[in-house]
């Protein structure tokens, strides 16, 4: 018997807009998308695309005039609703570039609620390109079916992110002079993840974080990381443990 073909077929170009998404509502793309969809896949009226906006979903939507910069599109029938995902934030220490896109793009597949960038007193980084980081973001959610992407701060100091702290969110400090193996750690409710520059923590760092209430000093392994490879580390056996990774083809 053949198989049933998926509708609409998972071939169809995927792309986020920022803009609220509406049934039959009209939607320009120019700039990057634009020229993607005209000028790339040379796509024209009554060709067809999903469209999501990390608000309402994921649409599909048909072309109903381009040129080669410039695309109209007609929002017809909801695909999905927007997904749910985990409430966990994302506290890193900016880092230099490269290696803080990787975290962006694979925080965005992850499925991470938030991420908050923390300067700290190795940090060598003090100030983060954002518009190149929700490019990662949205590209990785793009290819990867998310219909949903990290929000993202403004980088915030350590002290006052710490002073700030939400009383209700456990914050799970990798620290690498060891703690509880963050698989035993990691419960369900609100948590963030932080984690450290290249350089690490110095010693007065560490004790203001661990002298805040709802922090839980954890191990990722007796193996040192690279920061990059921590938070995605860290990430990845979070939503195990939280049962994150229980549930499949829900989507
Ligand atoms: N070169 C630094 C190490 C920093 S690693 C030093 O020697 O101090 C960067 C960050 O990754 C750390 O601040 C910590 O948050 C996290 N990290 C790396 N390996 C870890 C481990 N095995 N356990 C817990 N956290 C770790």
């Amino acid at each position: 018997m053949p198989a049933t073909p998926a509708w609409p077929p998972s071939s169809l170009p995927r792309l986020y807009v920022a803009d609220e998404l509406a049934p039959d509502g009209l939607v320009t793309l120019e700039g990057q998308s634009g020229n993607y969809l005209g000028a790339v896949l040379r796509l024209g009226p009554g060709d067809r695309v999903k469209l999501f906006d990390d608000k309402t979903g994921e649409w599909l939507a048909d072309i109903v005039d381009a040129g080669k910069k410039r695309v109209v599109l007609r929002i017809g029938q909801k695909l999905r609703e927007r997904e749910a995902v985990p409430d966990l934030w994302l506290v890193f220490a900016p880092i230099k570039r490269g290696r803080i896109d990787w975290i962006a793009e694979k925080a965005s597949e992850l499925g991470v609620a938030r991420l908050v960038p923390v300067l700290t007193h190795r940090t060598i980084v003090d100030r983060i390109n954002t518009d190149r980081l929700l490019a990662h973001m949205i590209e990785a959610a793009e290819q990867c079916e998310r219909t949903a992407l990290p929000s993202l701060d403004v980088p915030r100091k350590l002290d006052r992110l710490l002073a700030d702290w939400p009383a209700d969110r456990s914050l799970l400090f990798a620290d690498e002079h060891g703690g509880t193996p963050l698989a035993q750690a990691a419960g369900t409710g609100p948590a963030a993840i932080l984690i450290g520059p290249e350089g690490g923590f110095t010693p007065e760092e560490r004790e203001s974080i661990r002298a805040v209430p709802q922090a839980v000093p954890v191990s990722l392994g007796r193996r040192i990381l690279r920061a990059d490879t921590a938070a995605v580390a860290a990430v990845s056996v979070w939503m195990a443990a939280a049962g994150d990774w229980d549930r499949h083809g829900d989507r």
